[in-house]
Formats: structure tokens, sequence, C-alpha cells
């Protein structure tokens, strides 16, 4: 492992971060998106991967409960879009968010942002603990 990363090129140790606005839609038809290329986002909450997964799993079970034929795929993609959504803005949001805090130079509000950090685990619970099994089951849909 060591032998890998010693390697790599000094060089690439610097890599552009890019995010997105939201999409307006993230379908045409049967083809869907998910993962980065519906909702990219800066990587400063470290979501970008993990709502990847939510999104395949919603997706993979609106898929298995679609009912028959052409208009039942569409509206099963459809019913992952709005499962989706609202939380994955929400995320790209709080990425950008935290990015900017995590930056701060030192001075008043980062002395605000360091005292804020004591209540991080509840603030970000919304982000932690969901379980996407558990939205799907209670039909939880914005
Ligand atoms: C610095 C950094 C730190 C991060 N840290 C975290 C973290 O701690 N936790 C977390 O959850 N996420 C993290 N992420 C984000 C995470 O890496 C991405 O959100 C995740 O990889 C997105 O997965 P994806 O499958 O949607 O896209 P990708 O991983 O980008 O996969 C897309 C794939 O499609 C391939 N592809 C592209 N075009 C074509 C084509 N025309 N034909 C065939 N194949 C194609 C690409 O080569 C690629 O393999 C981080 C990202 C960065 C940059």
């Amino acid at each position: 492992m060591t032998g890998m990363v010693g390697a790599v090129e000094q060089d690439a140790a610097w890599w552009a971060l890019h995010d997105f606005a939201p999409l307006l839609r993230w379908s045409a038809g049967r083809v869907v998106l998910l993962g980065d290329a519906a909702h990219a986002m800066l990587p400063h909450q470290g979501q970008g991967a993990n709502q990847a997964i939510e999104d395949a799993v919603t997706l993979a079970h609106c898929l298995a409960a679609a009912g028959p034929g052409e208009p039942g795929l569409l509206r099963a993609i459809a019913r992952y879009e709005r499962l989706r959504r609202a939380r994955t803005r929400q995320t790209q949001r709080y990425s950008r968010l935290a990015a900017r805090l995590l930056h701060l130079p030192d001075g008043p509000d980062a002395a605000r942002r360091d005292t804020g950090l004591s209540t991080l685990a509840t603030d970000l619970a919304w982000i932690h603990q969901h379980d996407a099994h558990e939205h799907l089951a209670a039909g939880t849909e914005p």
C-alpha cells in the first residue's frame, strides 16, 4: 500500500472540487440518474458516495415494487425522484456550508463555529441516522 501511494507523482495530490446546483429533473423516459450524476456535492460532509448508495437502495426498491409495463416503470422512477430529491438537495447545501465553515480564518466566526461543534452529532443526525429502508417503509414522500 505505501509502495502504491509512494509511486504517485506529487502533482496528483491536487484535484479540483466541484458540485452543481440541484437539477430540475433526474430522468428522461426510461433513463434515470443517481449518485454524483444526479446531485454532485462537495466532499465536506463525506456524503457523496453515501447518498449514491441511498439512491441505489431506493431506486431498487421502487423498481421491484413497480406496476406492470412502461407506465409502472415511469411511476417507479418518478417515485424514486420524489423520495430522494429533498434529502440530496439538503445534503448538497450542507456540504457547501461545511466547506465554508471548515475554511474560516481564525477570528470570531471560527470561534463561533468551534463552540457549535459540541452539538455537531445532534445537528447532523438527520444525515447520519437516516435509514433508507425505514424511509421507504414509512412512505415518507415530500
Ligand atoms: C476528495 C473527495 C473526498 C470524498 N469523500 C467522501 C466520503 O468521505 N464519503 C462519501 O460518501 N463520499 C465521498 N466523496 C464523494 C464520492 O467519491 C462520490 O460521491 C462517489 O464516488 C459518487 O459515485 P458515483 O457512482 O455517483 O460516481 P463515480 O464514482 O464518479 O462513478 C462514475 C463512473 O462512471 C464512469 N464513466 C464516466 N463516463 C462514462 C462513460 N461515458 N462510459 C462508461 N463509464 C463512464 C467513471 O469512470 C466512473 O467510474 C468524496 C469525493 C472527493 C472528491
